[in-house]
């Protein structure tokens, strides 16, 4: 029991760790971790192997334990060992611990076709604010490229965009087996097309991308204001589209509000179906949450049901993150959730809501205090101005976030060498100038309470 309690807190810290650091790096240094032992007071957690163990002591420690503080209520010991360490017995235990409950299990990739199973239209829950979206998806899983082509979803972050597109490649694939099905991001199709480049690999890139039935592109805001891609994508497009496939893209704001992106591209995006998807109603918030929890075993009073609906409004993302804070909190303490449970518990819940920090919002804190915009900042214009926001955007987005310099080097359109030296001009200046160290402190601040 003691342990499925700690694997119970640890889930909890690795969903809180995802929201901060992105799952890529989660799954990277965490994605075979396990919690080994627990007796109430140090809880032992399992790298995959030593390299991993060694940097999740290094980077990740403190972070750790706060967490396990916030989960557990209390501070509690945490001790980071590897695999390679572990006995047969504990290893035997730990396979016999309570699996995750909801976690979606990756289908079996064939190279092409990689979403995640547990995406289905099944549960999806269905209500007018998502309707249109559901029953175009649904019909071009049923008939791709016969009357609805491209398909364009777009609404704002957390409300089953990819959801309902991982349903569609689900859906697809059982009415087709041999139905080749592309699914990528916006910022996927972006690193490969750039890598392709530099590997002047292009033919191979583009071989993939035109061979597809169903192509799926969740997140295409990503190419806005990167030219090449921008071409590239418009070259796949066209060919798809007088092969008479399937295209099915999502984004963030409708196509005309994406900026700045090539006319052609915007008049394709519109020449098929576009379907907003807008936050839920009570209603559906309300279906939305008895779906999850009954997913989940939990059996939640109507009235714990309709103060969460009430509540929480904005984001299916955050319903989600509620029910199983309740559903680990059920588990811990073995009890029936009550409305005063609820409440107490979602307290910090709410509290905790703030949106991660992001590229975007540390432009958008620069672009209000120095009136520079955001494709300035990434553009070649070399002003005093511009470059001065320019180095602080790249030496606060390493602070903030977890962008590796390539990264952070293709968001500004330069080589990373150029943005070791923006951030090192910055760093050295903060150092030398009192006046700019204490206008850094402010943004940083600005940046922290966003
Ligand atoms: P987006 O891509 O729009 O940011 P996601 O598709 O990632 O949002 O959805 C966030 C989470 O909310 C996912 O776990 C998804 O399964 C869930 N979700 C969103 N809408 C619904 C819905 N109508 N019914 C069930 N689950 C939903
Ligand atoms: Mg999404």
């Amino acid at each position: 029991m003691q342990l499925a309690v700690a694997d119970a807190y640890f889930r909890e810290v690795l969903e809180n760790l995802r929201e901060n650091l992105g799952a890529s790096t989660v799954d990277l240094w965490f994605g075979k971790a396990k919690v080994t032992a627990f007796d109430g007071e140090t809880i032992t957690v399992a790298a995959e192997n030593e390299f991993k163990k060694n940097t999740v002591i290094n980077r990740y420690l403190d972070r750790l334990e706060n967490m396990f503080e916030h989960s557990a209520k209390r501070r509690l010991r945490v001790v980071v060992t590897s695999k390679d360490e572990i006995n047969e017995e504990e290893n035997r235990i730990f396979t016999n611990a309570d699996k995750p409950a909801v976690k979606p299990e990756p289908a079996e990739s064939d190279n092409s076709f990689s979403v995640y199973k547990g995406y289905t239209f099944e549960n999806f829950v269905v209500g007018s604010s998502n309707k249109v979206a559901q029953s175009a998806c649904s019909a071009v899983a049923a008939n791709p490229a016969v009357r609805i082509n491209p398909l364009f979803l777009y609404g704002p972050s957390g409300l089953g965009k990819t959801h309902l597109l991982f349903a569609t490649a689900n859906e697809a694939k059982t009415r087709n087996r041999n139905i080749n099905i592309l699914y990528v991001t916006g910022e996927q199709f972006t690193n490969e097309i750039i890598d392709a480049i530099t590997a002047k690999n292009t033919a191979e890139f583009r071989e993939k991308y035109r061979g597809a039935d169903l192509l799926l592109v969740d997140d295409i805001q990503f190419i806005a204001g990167k030219v090449v891609v921008q071409e590239e994508f418009f070259h796949t497009f066209d060919t798809l589209y007088k092969l008479q496939k399937q295209i099915v893209l999502t984004s963030d704001k409708p196509p005309k509000d994406i900026n700045p992106l090539e006319e052609r591209l915007k008049t394709r995006f519109e020449m098929g179906l576009i379907a907003d998807i807008q936050p839920p109603e009570t209603e559906l918030r309300a279906a939305i949450f008895k779906q999850k929890t009954q997913t989940l075993g939990l059996d939640i009073p109507n009235e714990v049901l309709n103060y969460l609906a009430e509540n929480i409004k904005s984001n299916v993302r955050q319903i989600e993150g509620a029910v199983k804070k309740l559903w680990a909190l059920s588990f811990i303490t073995n009890e029936k959730i009550t409305l005063d449970m609820a409440k107490s518990a979602l307290v910090d819940y709410f509290r905790e809501l703030k949106p991660a920090i992001t590229p975007e919002t540390i432009l958008k804190i620069l672009e209000k205090r120095y009136g520079i915009s955001k494709e300035e900042m990434t553009s070649k214009k070399r002003t005093a101005d511009i470059v001065y926001s320019r180095h602080l955007a790249i030496y606060l987005i390493q602070e903030f976030t977890d962008l590796s310099l390539k990264r952070i080097g293709r968001l500004f359109d330069r080589d990373h060498s150029t943005i070791i030296s923006a951030r090192d001009n910055v760093a050295k200046r903060i150092k030398s100038d009192s006046l700019f160290n204490k206008e850094v402190n402010e943004i940083k601040e600005e940046v922290e309470n966003r």
